[in-house]
Formats: C-alpha cells, sequence, structure tokens
C-alpha cells in the first residue's frame, strides 16, 4: 500500500514537470586508501531535485536514490564577453548558434537572464581544453557578460572596463553555481584560458582578483609563495630550452594546452599571454617574466601539489 502511495505521488509529481526533489540525508562513506581513511559526505543538500524517466506500465522506484557513486556533470563555470551590446547579445544567443547559460546585461539593475537550462549544453566555449579535458561545453556552465571587448586605436589594442554593479552580478550567480556544484577553485576560467590560441575574453580589464578577495570566487596565488618563487628565479636561464619546456610542463601542469617543445612559439606566447591576462594583467604580452613565472609556480603549490 505505501509503495502504491509513493507511485502514485511520484507519478503525479513526474508526469507534471519530469523532475522532483527529494529530502536526501547527509550519508557519509568511509574509504582507505594506503591506511588513510577517506571519509566523503555525499550529499549536503536536504532538497535536491532530480530527473527520472516516468513509464506507462512500470514503476521507476526512488526509494534508493540517491547512490554513493556520483558526481556532478559540470565540472567548470566559463566566463565571456558578448562584444556586443546587450539587445544584440540576447538576439545573437538566442536565435543564433551560439549560446550561454546566462546573460549578465550592462544595466544597473536587478536583472539577470537564462537563456539555456543548466541540465542542457549551452554552446559558448567551442574547440576548449582545460586539464586534459576538452570540449568544455559538455562539462560546464557558460556565463556571457555583455561588455563591448575590445577596440584598436592607433595599432594598440584597448579594453572596455567592467561597472562594479555588474560585477556583483557576476559574483552573485558565480557564487551559486560554484557552490551547488562543487566547483574548484581552479576551474573557474575565462573563455581565454580554455581557447588561449582564438579567444581573449573576458579580456585583462576582468577583475578576477576582486572576485577572489572580495568573494572567494575562483584561483589567485599567495603573495609570499609569489615572492619566495621570485627569489629563486634566475634570468639567465630565460633562453635555454630546457628552462623553457619545464615552464611550458608547469603551464600544462596548471591545466593550459601547450606544447612542451623548449621553443617560444607563437602560439606558446598566446598561452603565457591568456595567463598574465587573467594572474598579471597590468602586462600581457606573452613573453615570460620573473613575476608571470613566480605567479605561475605559486598558483601549481596552491592548486596542483597533493599533500
Ligand atoms: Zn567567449
Amino acid at each position: 500500500m505505501l509503495q502504491k502511495n509513493i507511485f502514485a505521488l511520484l507519478v503525479l509529481v513526474l508526469l507534471a514537470s519530469c523532475s522532483a526533489t527529494k529530502r536526501i540525508q547527509v550519508k557519509t562513506v568511509e574509504k582507505t586508501i594506503r591506511d588513510t581513511v577517506y571519509i566523503k559526505e555525499i550529499s549536503k543538500v536536504e532538497d535536491r531535485v532530480y530527473q527520472a524517466a516516468v513509464l506507462k506500465n512500470y514503476n521507476v522506484n526512488a526509494d534508493s536514490l540517491p547512490s554513493i557513486g556520483q558526481d556532478y556533470r559540470v565540472k567548470f563555470l566559463i566566463l565571456h564577453y558578448t562584444a556586443l551590446d546587450y539587445p544584440t547579445s540576447m538576439r545573437v544567443l538566442t536565435k543564433q548558434a551560439v549560446s550561454s547559460h546566462y546573460l549578465i546585461n550592462d544595466k544597473n539593475d536587478k536583472e539577470i537572464d537564462i537563456l539555456v537550462s543548466e541540465d542542457a549544453r549551452a554552446w559558448h566555449a567551442g574547440v576548449s581544453f582545460w586539464s586534459g579535458r576538452t570540449n568544455l561545453n559538455d562539462s560546464s556552465i557558460g556565463i556571457e557578460i555583455v561588455n563591448q571587448g575590445s577596440t584598436e586605436y592607433d595599432g594598440k589594442k584597448y579594453f572596455f572596463a567592467y561597472p562594479d554593479y555588474q560585477i556583483k552580478k557576476v559574483a552573485a550567480l558565480a557564487k551559486n553555481i560554484i557552490e551547488r556544484y562543487e566547483i574548484a577553485p581552479d576551474y573557474v576560467l575565462g573563455h581565454s584560458d580554455v581557447a588561449p590560441q582564438r579567444k581573449n575574453d573576458p579580456g585583462p580589464l576582468f577583475p578576477w582578483e576582486k572576485l577572489y578577495r572580495d568573494y572567494q570566487i575562483g584561483a589567485w596565488y599567495e603573495e609570499y609563495d609569489k615572492q619566495f618563487y621570485e627569489a629563486q628565479f634566475l634570468p639567465e636561464l630565460l633562453n635555454d630550452s630546457i628552462f623553457i619546456k619545464t615552464v611550458q610542463e608547469d603551464f600544462a601542469r596548471y591545466g593550459y594546452e601547450i606544447e612542451a617543445n623548449g621553443e617560444w612559439t607563437k602560439k606558446s606566447k598566446r598561452v603565457v599571454s591568456a595567463f598574465q591576462m587573467h594572474f598579471r594583467p597590468a602586462n600581457y604580452d606573452g613573453v615570460l617574466d620573473r613575476e608571470t613565472w613566480a605567479i605561475l609556480k605559486a598558483l601549481i603549490k596552491k592548486y596542483k601539489t597533493k599533500i
């Protein structure tokens, strides 16, 4: 009888929307690896929406939901600028073969647009790569921010600043997404990080450091680590191919797609420039220098070193 009631309830809920919420208790599982006991909490979320098949002649039973062996399909949060005004951004992202999950307008209001449901794939990253993963549309949420991008004047590129009220919107939305999908700090990225050969967005004026300091969003290095590595830097190695190869390997270790060939090729320099736009925006000329190297080492120490 009880099962029948649950079934009837499920059918009622699922028929309407094909998704439902279930109260999920926090469960823990212990795993022993090399004498160390790891305890993993499988869920901190009490009410989680789940999706399930609705079948006419069979009961899809949710009593055992959720299994311990699971994680989120969404691993990355990727930020963009549209390089268009708001109405044009909206038209392009809804009526053409590009899209994003969210669009942040450039007005000082309380509005944020969702264009693609989070459980669907938006087409924002294109050919992309991070930490061995490709085609990041499959595994990311994309946020497009209305910003004019860049303009050229006297042969020099100038980028447009982001107003503070717009960054507040980005921060509120990003924080919410990062918490719900447990996205790692070093998986919060710009389009230029995951497609450095093709893309500049969200550009060197996007305030990554502010997002980290004021909202604990994304990755940033520790100043004392940077200073430590700056003191280790040997400028005479800058043109040494073995040193260049190890630096390229470090960029790859942090996540970038780069060939470790011991030469500062055009492609390698674009990776350095993308990294600088994110972590050392005062100068993003794509030339490796003491500070850029020290920041890279400090980030690897913080995010890529297993203790
Ligand atoms: Zn983009």
